[in-house]
């Protein structure tokens, strides 16, 4: 199959997990269950399209480097065991790693809470021409942040700029500087992969009874579970004021880590298709140095 048909089966896979407007958006309306009309029979059929995606996205991402203008910033945000490490595994696995910069966000150091809350993403933001890959992102700071009032109070904010309004300014500085961001040429997607509290559990007590899973498992995620609902409430607020046009996030069923791949994959390629991207045409001078290294190549114009 060809890409530009590919990325037309994409778009119409991705479509209706993508929220453009918020406004409307309600957590409760996604199913984390949800895997469209396949069921665990069409599985094969769902491997063989991530198959597809991936090899799509490889030869945009490689006119995506060769053109060297835009950067895409993908966003992976998601509860403990959503799957966002195997999707982001899996989904990449056909690209070059050159092209791909990922980076995982933990709890801020001292120097990072020594500064506004965008500065230490604003430093690892992908280069044109590059995929960065944000495992977890600024978005913890309207999400972990909020549910923990305690993280807050390190950030050493002047206690005046502190109100109740912090999270609706937090989510407008968020949208500006995505704004900000688009404009200068990097595109941004946001996946929510959201997986039911009852998948957590068959995921963790996985984690606890395989010897090779072990150490996946951290104290804390159990501790974080409890927190389940306000979670849940600041996604729903956070994707509400952020999800825009420019910057759209996809909210994902992640209950079946298959499905989860095919629909990030199909966004991703949605997303590089649309950019229109080509392998630079040579012009001028340029094309006359090839043809004269050519010329030197074949008519024996260097030394053996
Ligand atoms: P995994 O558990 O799959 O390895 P992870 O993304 O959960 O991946 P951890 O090291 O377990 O990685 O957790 C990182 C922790 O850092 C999370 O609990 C997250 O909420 C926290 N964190 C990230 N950003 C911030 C932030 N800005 N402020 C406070 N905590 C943050
Ligand atoms: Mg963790």
């Amino acid at each position: 199959m060809k890409t530009k048909e590919i990325v037309a089966r994409a778009r119409a896979l991705a479509e209706p997990f993508r929220i453009t407007d918020g406004d409307h958006f309600r957590l409760k309306d996604v199913d984390p269950g949800n895997t469209l009309d396949l069921d665990s029979e069409d599985k094969p059929r769902a491997k063989e399209a991530l198959a597809m995606g991936i090899g799509a996205l490889a030869e945009l991402q490689d006119m995506l480097y060769a053109q060297d203008r835009w950067a895409v910033l993908l966003v992976f945000q998601a509860m403990d065991a959503a799957g966002k490490d195997g999707t982001i595994k899996h989904v990449m696995s056909g690209v070059n790693p050159q092209g791909v910069q990922v980076y995982s966000f933990k709890a801020p150091s001292d120097e990072d809470l020594d500064h506004d809350f965008l500065w230490r993403s604003a430093k690892v933001l992908p280069e044109r021409g590059r995929i960065g890959i944000f495992n977890r992102s600024y978005y913890e700071e309207t999400l972990v942040v909020r549910v923990h009032p305690q993280l807050l109070a390190r950030q050493k904010l002047p206690p005046e700029l502190v109100s109740k309004n912090i999270w609706d300014e937090r989510h407008k500085d968020i949208r500006c500087f995505e704004r900000y961001l688009t404009r200068n040429g990097v595109v941004i997607v946001k996946f929510f992969l959201h997986v039911s509290k009852g998948e957590q559990k068959k995921r963790f007590l996985e984690r606890l009874q395989k010897k090779d899973k072990n150490w996946k498992f951290s104290a804390n995620d159990i501790k974080e579970r409890e927190f389940w609902n306000d979670y849940q409430e600041a996604y729903e607020d956070t994707i509400r004021s952020t999800a825009t046009k420019d910057a759209p996030w996809y909210v994902v069923p992640a209950d079946n880590k298959w499905f989860t791949r095919v629909i990030v994959a199909a966004a991703i390629v949605e997303t590089l298709g649309s950019l229109g991207l080509h392998y630079p045409i040579v012009e001028g001078e340029k094309r006359k140095d090839l043809e004269r290294a050519r010329g030197m190549l074949l008519g024996g114009g260097e030394k053996e």
